[in-house]
C-alpha cells in the first residue's frame, strides 16, 4: 500500500497534488484489512446498500449556485457533439495554438494564427478578434463587437432579427462552424473564406431544423427566416 499508491499516480505532481497524497496515505496508514464481507457505504445509496445514480446525478447538477453556462450550452437543440464542443469552447479548454503552447505541444513561435498571420491564435482570437472572423460576422449582420468572450459567450449580442429563443443554438451553430473552417485551413491547406463559412452554416442549419422540437413554431420560422437569407 505504502508505494502502490504513487505508483499509480501521473509524475510529476504539483505541491498541491504531492501534499494531498500524503494526507491521503497519512489516513489509509490506520485502515486495516480483515475477512469480514465487503460493505459499501456511500451517501447515495439506499437501503439495500445499492447506489443510486439518479441521486448522483441530482446531486452533481443542482448545486447551490448553477453554472452559468450549463444552459448556454446543454439546454438547447443543438446537436450532442455541438454542445460538447460548446462546453469546451466556455472552458477555454479548445485545441487552438496558444493552448497548445502552453501545454508544450507546440513551440512559442507556432502560436500564430494561421488566418489573419497576425496575432496568436487564442479562442477569443478565433471566434471574435481575428480580422478573418470580423469579417464574416458583419457578412452576416452581426456586430463583431457585440461577441462575447468565449468563456462568456451566452453574453453575446444578437441582431435584432434573431429571436431569443434561438440565440443560443444559433451562436454554437456559428462557432463550430468556424472552428470547422479554421481547420479546413490548418490541417488541409484551404484558403479562408468567408463565402464557404457562410454556405457551410446554411447547410448545417438545413440539417439542423429537423431537431427543432415539433411543437415550437416561433423557433422553427425564426430558423427558417434567418437562413433565407
Ligand atoms: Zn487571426
Amino acid at each position: 500500500m505504502d508505494t502502490g499508491l504513487r505508483n499509480l499516480v501521473q509524475r510529476r505532481l504539483t505541491a498541491q497534488a504531492t501534499a494531498e497524497l500524503e494526507r491521503l496515505e497519512e489516513l489509509l496508514h490506520s485502515v486495516g484489512f480483515n475477512n469480514a464481507r465487503d460493505k459499501r457505504t456511500s451517501f447515495f445509496e439506499d437501503d439495500s446498500h445499492k447506489l443510486i445514480s439518479s441521486m448522483i446525478y441530482r446531486a452533481s447538477t443542482q448545486g447551490e449556485r448553477p453554472c452559468p453556462s450549463f444552459k448556454f450550452v446543454w439546454k438547447n437543440f443543438a446537436p450532442p457533439r455541438v454542445k460538447f464542443f460548446g462546453w469546451l469552447l466556455t472552458k477555454e479548454r479548445i485545441h487552438c495554438r496558444t493552448s497548445l503552447v502552453h501545454k508544450h505541444i507546440l513551440q512559442d513561435i507556432d502560436a500564430r494564427c494561421e488566418i489573419c498571420k497576425m496575432y496568436d491564435e487564442s479562442a477569443d482570437h478565433i471566434f471574435s478578434g481575428c480580422s478573418f472572423v470580423r469579417s464574416f460576422w458583419e457578412r452576416i449582420g452581426w456586430r463583431p463587437a457585440g461577441i462575447a468572450k468565449v468563456a462568456e459567450l451566452w453574453k453575446t449580442q444578437v441582431p435584432p432579427h434573431v429571436h431569443e429563443k434561438v440565440a443560443h443554438p444559433l451562436i454554437l451553430l456559428y462557432c463550430w462552424e468556424i472552428w470547422r473552417h479554421r481547420n479546413d485551413v490548418v490541417f488541409r491547406g484551404l484558403e479562408p473564406s468567408t463565402d464557404r463559412l457562410i454556405a457551410t452554416c446554411k447547410e448545417a442549419a438545413a440539417s439542423w431544423s429537423c431537431r427543432i422540437p415539433r411543437k415550437d413554431l416561433v423557433i422553427a420560422s425564426n430558423w427558417r427566416f434567418l437562413f433565407s437569407m
